[in-house]
């Protein structure tokens, strides 16, 4: 009987499809190492993130194609993790438009449940940012709910060219991509199931001609949706923000964000405690109408800092409203920014410097 070849076992895997991605696990360079020895087949397969919620499903798919070449007597498959590097050259993409941008840090902001001013916070750090001198960009994965679009004021559709989808320009130049500026009117719903709703988070990392971007932020839906896992699992985050406010339930319910983003391995940058009170003009007493902070104890949770604490404003809500969030520019966020900046340089100090201005 012919005894099987790594090379034969290779061509197998490589029918293997990862299916969040959707590319062959060889391509992506998850197959560490293939070991025969009497037609008893070892392989070691490296995973993007080892509490890949797939790797059953992958695991068995590995089995099944092995055992399937002729000569084989038994498949044993060890599951490991990619290196940051293997996983960012993995995450990597062959679309024209990602062969050509440039993307420093890629953050995604992230909050337990909705309406805790999550886009607000997605915004106002895009806008301080590009403000310092960064260049910044904003892909909004809250697919069914985005709000982007609004707070800036922009408008679609979208143009596509041959390389790619050219995202929409804020008027300080914050270039965004939504779903709500390809729908011919904001208000239609989308209504996709979570593997639609993969394949287009995936296609704005990918297709979309981002350019040359010192900052990428992420505003996710609310909560451990698909569409978060997506996030986590297949573009190349460096970290994450979360967003809360003092609420009992949105403490709780962030705890489960927190315990998402420690299995998936993403560092989380820092909390922003957003609504934490109402100052009083006349007295300045800060007034904590949703209740006491427990920014401290989600912080402990993450093992992150507090990157600020934002006041209920009134003016927010309105320039939010009348899509000119650019114009706000809160005292509170001045060393919101520097605080972020700081905890985002640990990965590297002199990878991010602001460009200096003309
Ligand atoms: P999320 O993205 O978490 O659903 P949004 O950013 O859409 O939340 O904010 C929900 C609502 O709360 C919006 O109307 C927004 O203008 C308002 N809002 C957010 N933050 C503040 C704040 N600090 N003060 C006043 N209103 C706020």
């Amino acid at each position: 009987m012919t005894l099987p070849t790594v090379d034969q076992i290779q061509q197998a895997l490589a029918q293997v499809m990862d299916p969040e991605l959707g590319r062959s696990i060889v391509e992506l360079g998850m197959v560490r190492d293939i070991q025969i020895q009497e037609g008893e087949v070892a392989i070691t397969l490296v995973l993007t993130t080892p509490a890949c919620p797939l790797r059953n499903q992958i695991k068995a798919q590995v089995e099944a194609a092995a055992e399937a070449v002729p000569g084989v007597k038994n498949v044993s498959v060890e599951l490991g993790a990619m290196s940051d590097e293997e996983r960012r050259r993995a995450l990597s993409s062959k679309s024209p438009a990602s062969q050509l941008n440039k993307i420093g840090r890629v953050v995604a902001v992230i909050s337990g449940k909705g309406g805790v001013g999550k886009s607000s916070v997605t915004a106002l750090l895009a806008a301080s940012l590009q403000r310092q001198g960064y260049s910044v960009g904003v892909l909004d994965a809250d697919l069914t709910g985005p709000s982007i679009p609004r707070l800036f004021g922009i408008t679609g559709p979208v143009q596509g060219v041959p390389l790619g989808i050219l995202p929409v320009e804020t008027r300080t130049g914050i270039k965004v991509i939504s779903t709500n500026l390809m729908l011919p009117d904001e208000n239609m719903a989308i209504t996709w199931r979570g593997s639609i709703m993969s394949r287009a988070i995936r296609q704005f990392w990918e297709d979309v001609l981002w350019g040359s971007l010192d900052y990428l932020l992420v505003d996710l839906p609310p909560g451990t949706s698909d569409a978060t896992l997506t996030v986590m699992q297949s573009l190349p985050l460096d970290g994450i923000v979360l967003v809360t406010m003092p609420q009992r339930l949105a403490t709780m319910v962030v705890r489960k964000t927190v315990d998402m983003a420690c299995n998936m391995q993403v560092p989380i940058f820092g909390i922003v405690e957003n609504m934490a009170y109402y100052p009083c003009l006349e007295s300045g007493v800060k007034h904590e109408i949703f209740g006491q902070s427990h920014a401290d104890e989600v912080a402990q949770a993450a093992g992150a800092p507090i990157l600020g604490r934002l006041p209920i404003d009134p003016d927010l809500a309105a320039l939010g409203d009348s899509g000119e969030i650019e114009h706000y520019e809160p005292v509170e966020f001045v060393q919101l920014v520097e605080a972020f900046t700081a905890a985002v340089s640990v990965l590297d100090p002199a990878s991010l410097e602001p460009e200096a201005a003309d």
